[in-house]
């Protein structure tokens, strides 16, 4: 973690804040943890890769045939008419690159061997009539093929010396075959985030123990767990806290101590908000955003020696999507992620409903098929944001700007699937 203080980076009035501001402050300020290490490819998904991956050599290595068939020279071929040549020889896959290219004949190839040097065209072995004639075994291959038919050259993938990968991705599935495809069996990845995580609040239980009146289950921890792991960080669920400022002190200021970022849900309802904001400025600093967004309650940013502390929301909803606003740049910014806004796509409203101008609203939308297989986004039926069911039955946010002041039915709206958030 960079050891800079963030106290300033944080610091805001306390007038509404835009998200895209509250945006683009959090993620100019942060920088990428600088520890790495290095990893095995197999254990690589969800890694954040710290340096460039580049390709000794051509991928592929040589060029080769991309179906069973037969090669030959274009020089000695017939567009117009075909041409009956002898087959002179095999290239299977794995082969080495002995196999001669005689002129005005061909060879028997297989899917990935490689085409011997001279030749640079296969035809397909479905498309060919094999003649056995007193001079041996011909082919007779079809006219109209094109110069270098079914083959694929050597460097077509990636080109010798340049980049398989760049830095700064959480490893997928698909990027650890481009990366075996170099031939590397280990990378230099970023060391992963150590996040802690509080849920707060004295009607706070944990889902397990006997259910007391008045109690509610601890749904943020569960799913904050989730949601961190998603981003590749590690996460140590430190249970509840209650609303008293002095647990709240000790238990963050030790967690502090061995995790680079904390990240607490509630006690930001007024009365409690004092003491944890107390307690945090007892230990560090800590500056409340008030964000025009709705769903959301302030949040708090600050930090605690080297540790950043992120303040969600209780209502689990609010703190859903506070995390996917706002937590999950914090987190893939300092996992040395590059971060990016996540992919929204442009639906046709099913709903009408109007809107306050001057904050930013995010809908649970449910998706629906049409008849004529078009794509419809309704608001979810019910408008509670304590309604953890919701987040269930939803697809995905339906995102209104600031200056929607009403959506109409039929009309294009942004629509963020939870896919885009990689959940
Ligand atoms: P707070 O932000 O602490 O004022 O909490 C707002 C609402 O969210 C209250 O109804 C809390 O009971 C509820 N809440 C807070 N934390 C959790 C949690 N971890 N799981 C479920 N509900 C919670
Ligand atoms: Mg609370």
């Amino acid at each position: 973690m960079d050891k800079k203080n963030l106290n300033d980076c944080f610091a805001h009035d306390g007038t509404m804040l835009p998200h895209g501001e509250a945006l683009e402050k959090l993620t100019r300020v942060l920088t990428p943890i600088n520890e790495r290490r290095t990893v095995a490819l197999e254990n690589a998904v969800g890694e954040v890769l710290a340096a460039p991956v580049l390709a000794p050599r051509n991928i592929p290595a040589h060029t080769n045939s991309a179906v069973d068939g037969y090669g030959f020279s274009y020089a000695d071929y017939d567009p117009q008419a075909g041409k009956l040549f002898p087959v002179t020889g095999v290239m299977a896959a794995g082969s080495g690159l002995e196999g001669t290219a005689k002129r005005a004949c061909a060879i028997r190839i297989f899917t990935g061997a490689p085409v011997p040097e001279g030749y640079e065209t296969v035809v397909m072995q479905e498309d060919v009539e094999l003649v056995s004639t007193s001079e041996g075994d011909k082919v007779k291959i079809p006219a109209g093929l094109k110069r270098g038919a079914n083959v694929r050259l050597a460097g077509e993938d990636v080109r010798e010396g340049a980049t398989v990968l760049a830095a700064n991705r959480c490893l997928s599935p698909q990027d650890l075959a481009a990366i075996a495809s170099s031939g590397a069996a280990s990378i230099e990845c970023y060391r992963p985030l150590k996040v802690a995580i509080f849920s707060t609040g004295d009607e706070v239980i944990r889902p397990g123990t006997p259910f007391e009146h008045g109690k509610v289950y601890d749904s943020n921890a569960a799913m904050l767990r989730g949601l961190v792991a998603k981003t590749g960080a590690f996460c140590d669920d430190l249970g509840v806290l209650p609303d008293d400022a002095a647990l709240i002190e000790a238990a963050l200021s030790k967690a502090a101590q061995t995790h680079d970022i904390l990240l607490t849900s509630g006690g930001v309802s007024v009365g409690e908000l004092d003491f944890v904001l107390e307690a945090l400025n007892k230990l560090g600093s800590v500056h409340l955003w008030k964000i025009a967004v709705k769903p959301g309650r302030p949040m708090s940013f600050g930090q605690i020696g080297n540790c950043l502390m992120l303040g969600l929301p209780g209502n689990p909803v609010a703190a859903f999507l506070c995390f996917l606003l706002y937590g999950q740049p914090v987190l893939t910014t300092l996992s040395g992620q590059k971060w990016q806004p996540p992919m929204r796509y442009k639906v046709r409203s099913g709903f009408f409903m109007s809107k306050k101008p001057g904050r930013r609203e995010f809908l649970r939308g449910v998706l629906e098929y049409q008849q004529d297989g078009q794509m419809l986004v309704n608001k979810y039926a019910r408008d509670g944001s304590g309604l953890i069911s919701s987040l269930t039955e939803a697809d995905g946010f339906i995102e209104l700007d600031e200056d929607v002041v009403e959506v109409k039915q039929g009309e294009l709206v942004d629509f963020i699937p939870f896919g885009s958030f990689g959940l």
